[in-house]
């Protein structure tokens, strides 16, 4: 290790801090980016320093944003009737993608798992009911405002959603409808190949053809 300059070292350290990223791949991603122009690496050098004060939390629907409110909640062509609920950022950009859901979101910013030591306290609920008494204020002459879970199949998820369900019918009982993203067979796949859970899980929420 001698022998790697010392820049390079702390580089490499610092890269295979990040997700994903083992001590092989962070000494290559160093020098490749040894091996770019100049110009190229302060470009990169000033979107690092200015990250954190370029981004901003929404304050309605705590996404990472330009700007606050966010582009969505700012939007007056979606609909105030829905919240699609989801444990981080990266899950809204993937609805996003689906083009699929004209709704609002709202991000917990985690799950509650009691293995991790992750309790209500790390996600944000009392934003939520916030949020979901903002939205019940602005619906339609007898319309209900949907709640709908979209949080992972596993544990968490349903630790999660049983928790915020609690929550939810506490603060607003009947008032608000509560729905989860359909369990189920991926597109594509054999039954025959399916495991016991996600054939019980997509047997619960069959819909009608
Ligand atoms: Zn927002």
């Amino acid at each position: 290790m001698g022998v790697i300059p010392k820049s390079l070292k702390t580089l490499t350290l610092e890269l295979q801090r990040l997700p994903g990223i083992g001590s092989k791949s962070a000494r290559r991603i160093a020098y490749f980016l040894f091996s770019l122009p100049e110009e190229r690496l302060s470009f990169l050098g000033d979107s690092l320093k200015g990250l954190k004060h370029s981004v901003t939390m929404c304050s309605f629907c705590r996404i990472l944003a330009d700007t606050n409110p966010c582009d969505i909640c700012g939007d007056v062509t979606r609909e105030v009737s829905s919240i699609c609920i989801v444990a981080d950022h990266m899950d809204v950009y993937a609805i996003e993608r689906t083009a699929g859901y004209k709704g609002m979101y709202y991000v917990l910013g985690g799950l509650l798992s009691p293995i991790k030591g992750h309790g209500p306290e790390d996600i944000a609920v009392e934003g939520l009911l916030k949020r979901v008494h903002q939205l019940k204020k602005i619906q339609r002459q007898g319309v209900k405002l949907e709640l709908i879970f979209a949080l992972s199949p596993t544990t968490e998820g349903q630790t999660t959603a049983l928790y915020l369900k609690e929550e939810i019918m506490n603060e607003f009982g009947d008032d608000v409808l509560l729905s989860r993203v359909a369990v189920g067979i991926s597109v594509g796949t054999d039954i025959d190949y399916v495991d016991t859970y996600t054939l019980q899980e997509s047997l619960k929420g069959r819909s009608s053809l």
